[in-house]
């Protein structure tokens, strides 16, 4: 499935930072809210301050618990907690605390649907770990005190770090595993997935090789936090390696940062390696322990996954797994479908017009669905109305314009809108008996063969009636008419 570029096989794996949503930090009771006053929410803890220990929150543990189970991962039973030593303004205490050898989630897999050219194929990701960890501080150098400051707000906020395989081969790929991730992470409620708030960000690690070949030396992209710049830096980075390349230089494991205003990467430092920050278990913290009694509670507690989810659509509703797939984007647009495909008794249609002409309107709007002005009970009622052959497709989709302006409820739309179709036969035969009158080349050219020629009958009828009549039954009456 690889695409290549340039003769060149592009390997990205994805290291994913989601801030879990618990209100306090993860080793201290400081609040996590995002935006408060500088240096408000930090606690002596988050401050490093000599003499302070860090208390594991158990609500950050249950998080990557719930992670670990949405992705089918195995749950570590004993995992142990590192520090990472690095010096950096914003970081105290002069180590990270993190995971390393042992993480709590490892393996699993992200799937996701894709499309390649006019094919819809599906993508499996697999996940090499996840695991919790403490974010930094943050250095401020405007509108800080008049001079560059330290805010430690964020200092001790609980991540879940999702570590990918290098499994993906497009940035068309990476951007739907990341969009999949976010799915998964905000549907079971672990992370707000507020990407410009930086609670979702994503690092990009990205090589090229040589099909058959053994796996470059990768650049990584640090803090993509939209999924258009994600697209852009990953397809800017692997231009730029393949001429490195073709120019004979070789890559340089380096960090790099994309810059939306020059749509360019540029390095940062190069990539410090595993020893470089000398890691070792933290002897402030024992090892966590998750007995299974805890993951099968918390397994109980979760709500229906959105592949779960997906699978039972088509069980029970009959619809194709792209269909189910898309209707579980998110629980909203789920709940949409439900409500709509019980109401109207047609799932099929109710997919059709919530993937159609529903997220068409949103998209254009920029809304999202529990902002929408229609109803699932007045889209039920416009497809029972098309199924009871009131209304033909085509002035179902004027009814919606109607709906969605709020000019009423669907019956009263068909009736100001005149949109009914003409089920009384005898005042259709009268239109078809004038136009086939009209239009003699057209009836000889049909009898002689020339199947085409129907068009040129069926098009003035539909103009005669106002587009009123029901194209089967305008097909079966000239059918009959015509022998
Ligand atoms: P580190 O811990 O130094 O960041 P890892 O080996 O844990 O390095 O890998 C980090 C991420 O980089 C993972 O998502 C992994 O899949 C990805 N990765 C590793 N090697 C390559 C490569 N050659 N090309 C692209 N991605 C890679
Ligand atoms: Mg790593």
């Amino acid at each position: 499935m690889s695409k290549l570029v340039q003769g060149y096989e592009v390997v990205i794996g994805f290291e994913t930072h989601a801030q879990l949503s618990t209100h306090s930090k993860i080793f201290s009771r400081a609040p996590t809210a995002f935006g408060a006053e500088a240096n408000t929410q930090a606690c002596a803890v988050d401050m490093a301050l000599p003499g302070t220990l860090p208390v594991m929150n158990i609500g950050a543990v249950e998080r990557a618990i719930e992670f670990g189970l949405a992705i089918n991962a195995h749950i570590a039973e004993r995992s142990i907690f590192a520090r990472k030593n690095y010096f950096y303004p914003d970081l105290p205490k002069g180590y990270q605390i993190s995971q390393f050898e042992i993480p709590v989630v490892q393996g699993g897999e992200v799937s996701f649907f894709l499309e390649v050219g006019k094919e819809t194929v599906r993508k499996t990701v697999r996940l090499e770990r996840a695991h919790l960890e403490e974010d930094a501080g943050k250095s401020l150098h405007e509108d800080f005190i008049g001079q560059s400051g330290i805010d430690l707000n964020r200092a001790g906020t609980p991540l879940l770090e999702i570590v990918t395989q290098p499994d993906m081969r497009s940035s068309e790929e990476a951007v739907a595993y990341a969009k999949e991730l976010h799915k998964i992470v905000t549907w079971i409620g672990i992370c707000d997935g507020n990407m410009q708030e930086g609670s979702f960000r994503c690092d990009a690690n990205v090589s090229v090789r040589k099909p058959g070949c053994e796996l470059g030396t990768r650049r990584e992209i640090k803090n993509l936090n939209s999924f258009k710049f994600m697209q852009q830096a990953i397809d800017y980075e692997v231009r730029w390696q393949i001429d490195q390349i073709e120019d004979g230089i070789a890559i340089q494991q380096a960090t790099v940062l994309f810059d939306p205003d020059t749509g360019e990467t540029r390095a940062m430092r190069t990539k410090e390696d595993a020893a470089d920050y000398r890691y070792f278990p933290d002897p402030d913290l024992p090892p966590l322990v998750i007995g299974r009694d805890w993951v099968e509670r918390v397994k109980g507690e979760m709500a229906e996954l959105p592949r779960v989810m997906a699978e039972r659509f088509v069980k029970d509703y009959a619809l194709p797994e792209y269909d189910a797939t898309q209707l579980t984007q998110s629980k909203a647009v789920a709940a949409y479908f439900e409500a709509t495909a019980k109401a109207c008794g047609q799932p099929k249609l109710a997919s059709n017009w919530i993937m159609g002409e529903v997220s068409r309107r949103l998209n254009a709007s920029e809304m999202a669905i529990e902002q929408a002005p229609v109803s699932a009970a007045q889209l039920a009622a416009l497809i029972g109305r098309i199924s009871d052959n009131t209304i033909s497709n085509n002035a179902a989709r004027q009814v919606f314009e109607g709906l969605w302006n709020k000019e009423g409820e669907v019956d009263a739309i068909i009736d100001a809108k005149g949109l009914k179709q003409m089920n009384d036969t005898g005042e259709l035969e009268k239109i078809i008996d004038d136009v086939l009158a009209a239009n003699p080349k057209n009836v000889e050219e049909f009898k002689a063969g020339n199947a085409k020629a129907l068009n040129g009958l069926v098009g003035p009828i539909m103009k005669a009636s106002k587009g009123k009549a029901n194209p089967g039954q305008v097909n079966a009456l000239l059918m009959k008419k015509l022998g």
